[in-house]
């Protein structure tokens, strides 16, 4: 019997069978569907690409999987350099993981013995942000402000050591002036916060948190698991604000499997870095740097950067803001368009009820949740399948009656 995630099992619909998938298209029994929510934000290639497909072949020919400890392979090797290059400024110290959640665990295990190392303790306290999400583990439960895990508080007191704040710098300052003694770190969805319901906020409230860090001695956390990749229009958010930590996982193997990586930057590392075994980061996930997995996420940078997808982002932005933008009804509440993720916030989530079995009928596969419709299409889209996937919105508020 399958668990499914994030369901009522026991009055959930039956979920739609998929026996292909090619391009941005999921095939059932009798439908095809065009997947506009891209296996939860990661498949930015489409399905089954040529290129990914060989380079997995290759590796597995060789070996599916080693350990990391004591052992290492040419795959994570010319990963990490490659990375090193890539991501910006002084991040440049890859620990794999195999998840978004874990690797978020270890960018805050990170911060917090960061502080140890450097014999402040005090420094424990962890700020993050209201609507955050940054995992379903228990520590990424407590730091995400998502209503789906205030369940949570009904067992455990609420943490003492974490604190959720709006992202208006004027908050900002104020809980800097009063808690910076003991702030460890500030944990951020950077630009776009996902599944807190597609909320955007401006870089000004980055580039001031960034300053208050360095005044500070805190830590800098971006949580580019859903941002990472050109979601929002810039290829990471990090390249305007550089963190000092940060995370990239979902579409980081183009939705292939799943894997994630904490890139830490010199100073965080140098902070490890020591004679005394007592300072090293004290962690390991069995599959963490997976060849097969570090074999993907090569060939999926190099797929990137080749076929120039921050254009492709920026035309499916363009056509975005051109089919929605001006679009109203008296349902919504709000439209909001960043890179390639777009939200129509309703007032009421009965208005979206209904709306998967709409779509399917349509040929798009949609999730809306609470009161967000929303699509994060891959990359790869065709102009008039992104148009198709717009006009699906668009027709089930002209076609249903108030
Ligand atoms: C999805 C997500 C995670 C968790 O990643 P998993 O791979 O599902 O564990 C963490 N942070 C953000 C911002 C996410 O969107």
């Amino acid at each position: 019997m399958i668990w499914y995630p994030y369901q009522q099992m026991k009055t959930m619909n039956t979920p739609y069978k998929i026996i292909d998938a090619n391009g941005v298209y999921l095939y059932t029994k009798d439908k095809k569907l065009i997947d506009s929510i891209s296996s939860w934000w990661s498949t930015i290639h489409g399905y089954k690409n040529k290129e990914i497909n060989d380079a997995i072949e290759n590796q597995i020919k060789k070996f599916s999987h080693i350990m990391l400890a004591n052992l290492s392979h040419e795959p994570i090797e010319a990963l990490s350099k490659k990375l090193e290059e890539w991501l910006p400024k002084d991040l440049d110290y890859c620990f794999f993981s195999d998840s978004g959640s874990v690797a978020v665990e270890v960018a805050l295990k990170m911060a917090l013995q960061y502080h140890i190392n450097k014999n402040q303790p005090q420094k424990n306290i962890i700020l993050a942000l209201k609507n955050a999400y940054h995992g379903d583990t228990f520590k990424t439960m407590e730091v995400s402000d998502d209503e789906d895990y205030h369940f949570i508080l009904k067992s455990y007191p609420k943490n003492k050591n974490i604190i959720h704040i709006n992202t208006n710098i004027e908050e900002l300052e104020e809980t800097f002036i009063k808690y910076h003694k003991n702030l460890c770190c500030f944990i951020v969805e950077p630009l776009l916060q996902c599944a807190g319901g597609m909320r955007i906020y401006d870089i000004s409230f980055l580039k001031r948190a960034r300053k208050l860090c360095d005044k500070y001695n805190i830590l800098l956390i971006f949580d580019e698991v859903a941002t990472g990749f050109g979601r929002t229009g810039n290829r990471f958010v990090s390249d305007i604000v550089t963190p000092d930590i940060l995370v990239l996982g979902k579409a980081l193997t183009g939705g292939y499997i799943g894997h994630a990586v904490t890139v830490a930057n010199k100073k965080v590392y140098d902070a490890f870095y020591n004679d005394n075994p007592n300072l090293a980061l004290m962690h390991g996930p069995t599959f963490m740097g997976n060849p097969l997995a570090c074999s993907i996420i090569l060939k999926s940078i190099e797929l990137f950067e080749k076929n120039n997808y921050m254009d492709k982002i920026k035309n499916i932005e363009k056509i975005t803001r051109l089919e929605l933008e001006n679009f109203q009804d008296e349902r919504i509440k709000e439209i909001r368009i960043i890179g390639a993720c777009v939200c129509i916030e309703v007032y009421d989530k009965k208005h979206l009820k209904g709306y998967q079995e709409f779509a399917y009928k349509n040929g798009v596969f949609s999730r809306p949740f609470s009161n967000y419709l929303y699509a994060m299409v891959p990359y790869i889209i065709k102009e008039e399948e992104l148009i198709k996937v717009l006009q699906t919105m668009k027709d089930w508020f002209r076609n249903k009656a108030l």
